[in-house]
């Protein structure tokens, strides 16, 4: 199976754009400008990061930067997703240190820590209205064979003196569902993280981009690069509505990358994702204070965070749709939500928190969003290889929150004053190579391969114990 090519279209509202800022259609110059020094195309968190910083490194004298937005402003992701800011230092991190070492999974810990503190010190000093919380989250495993595998690499981790893994607290059995309030939780973990409106943050990023200058063109679609530069080193890009040319140009595209960057095709891949807002009438009596994470299989969990207003945000659902990967591998659209999943969230709160039975809550809206995996699970940031001038920063694999502001401060140090990746801040393993782009290997296929054998297997052994 192959990711498609497709353009973004319009679909069933988020939470997170019921109130929208007003450079939602935004315009800066009725036609586009015919050259800039460096275009950005995409208009989420990561071309928010992006801007914020270029502007931020170079205070004096801006490049001139066009923002190319194929829809409305954050209207892809980062306005459809989860909003939760949270710093793995124990899970993905302890496969990473299998695959590439235990230096480059604490480099990766501590950067997304880093990130986590950095929104909240950015936040905290631009008086940003974003609804941006420190918390902890609270990592729940309901399956024992995954408890078995988080556990053990957690202990790894912690004998290792990986900093950031030494910052998280580990639970068990009753202690676990004491302090999670998950009903038949086996373990937890529990650690600093974050929550926010990723809509209004984003919107305050480009509000202030836009106040100094630059050119934020939303509703224009671009529909290719040109194969070569000009004789001035310049790139074309195509949109609907014009061409612009440009010798830096940015690809912040997620998901949809594969469409001006055919190069990414099967690398970046989308994969569609459902979240929902649950609304409960009466006040439970413990109120969540933390996000979550419950885990029920290997490739089955959910995310949730609370709301001031008493609301919760959960993601996940994947119990029922993902064993049917025309829903979700190679999905476009985020104009539908994922039918099978709908009714998954009925119920939720009761099922799962001790305390919630009686509270009425209620599934209050539902929407889908196209995450952008990346084939090697890793998000590709950096130069694009054979295209001088032109960079990337996408497939954050449904990650991205706590590693796209620091992300775009390094890549703005590449693009202003062309440092080496190494001293740009970002882990080395998001460095963007021409050996990854000719690595084959799909681990996003792998583990639905996996997830689907084990399933299978599971049946299997259900079916011969009625026999
Ligand atoms: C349902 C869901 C839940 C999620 N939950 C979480 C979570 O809780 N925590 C977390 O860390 N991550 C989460 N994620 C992932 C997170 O949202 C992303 O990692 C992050 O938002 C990526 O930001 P981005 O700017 O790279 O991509 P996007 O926000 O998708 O921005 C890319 C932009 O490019 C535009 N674009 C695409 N093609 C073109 C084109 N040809 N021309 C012009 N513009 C174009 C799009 O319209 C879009 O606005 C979730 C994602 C989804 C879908």
């Amino acid at each position: 199976m192959s990711s498609s090519n497709s353009l973004p279209a319009s679909g069933p509202i988020p939470f997170w754009r019921t109130d929208l800022g007003a450079l939602d259609n935004h315009r800066s110059t009725e036609v586009l400008p015919d050259v800039s020094d460096v275009v950005c195309i995409g208009a989420g968190y990561a071309a928010a990061a992006f801007v914020t910083h270029l502007q931020a490194l170079s205070p004096s004298e801006h490049p001139s930067v066009t923002v190319l937005e194929a829809r409305q402003l954050c209207s892809g992701a980062t306005g459809r997703n989860g909003g939760h800011l949270k710093p793995d230092a124990y899970q993905h991190i302890a496969s990473i240190a299998a695959s590439h070492g235990i230096d480059a999974a604490a480099e990766l810990a501590d950067f997304e820590v880093a990130n986590v503190y950095a929104v909240r010190d950015f936040v905290e000093r631009e008086h940003i209205d974003c609804d941006f919380a420190l918390t902890r989250a609270v990592d729940v495993q309901l399956d024992t064979g995954v408890h078995n595998r988080i556990k053990a690499g957690y202990d790894k981790l912690m004998a290792a003196g990986v900093h950031a893994a030494r910052n998280v607290q580990y639970y068990e059995g009753q202690a676990a569902e004491e302090i999670s309030g998950v009903k038949n939780a086996i373990s937890a973990y529990s650690y600093p993280a974050g929550h926010v409106w990723p809509y209004k943050l984003v919107h305050h990023m480009f509000a202030k981009a836009v106040a100094n200058g630059i050119n934020l063109q939303t509703n224009t679609p671009v529909t290719s690069i040109s194969d070569n530069q000009d004789a001035l080193g310049r790139w074309t890009v195509h949109t609907t509505r014009g061409s612009l040319k440009a010798k830096k140009v940015i690809v912040l595209t997620n998901a949809y990358t594969s469409t001006i960057l055919p190069e990414y095709k099967d690398k970046i891949i989308p994969y569609r994702a459902i979240c929902t807002r649950i609304v409960s009438p009466v006040k439970p009596p413990k109120p969540l204070l933390n996000t979550y994470a419950l885990r029920f299989a290997e490739w089955d969990f959910d995310y949730l965070i609370p709301r001031a207003d008493g609301s919760i945000i959960v993601g996940g659902a994947r119990r029922d749709f993902y064993h049917d990967i025309r829903q979700w591998y190679g999905r476009t659209d985020d104009d539908k939500v994922i039918e099978p999943a709908v009714r998954y969230f009925d119920g939720y709160m009761q099922r799962h928190f001790a305390g919630w039975e009686n509270t009425g809550a209620y599934t209050d809206k539902v929407w889908t969003g196209i995450m952008g995996y990346s084939a090697d699970r890793r998000p590709h940031v950096g130069k694009v290889p054979n295209k001088a001038g032109v960079y990337v920063m996408a497939g954050f694999t449904g990650h991205g929150m706590p590693q796209i502001f620091l992300c775009g401060q390094g890549l703005a140090k590449i693009v202003l004053d062309d440092i080496p990746f190494k001293d740009s801040g970002v882990p080395k393993i998001f460095e963007e190579t021409a050996s990854r782009l000719a690595d084959n290997r799909n681990l996003v296929l792998d583990t639905y391969h996996n997830a689907m054998n084990a399933m299978n297997a599971m049946n299997a052994m259900k079916t011969r114990a009625k026999i």
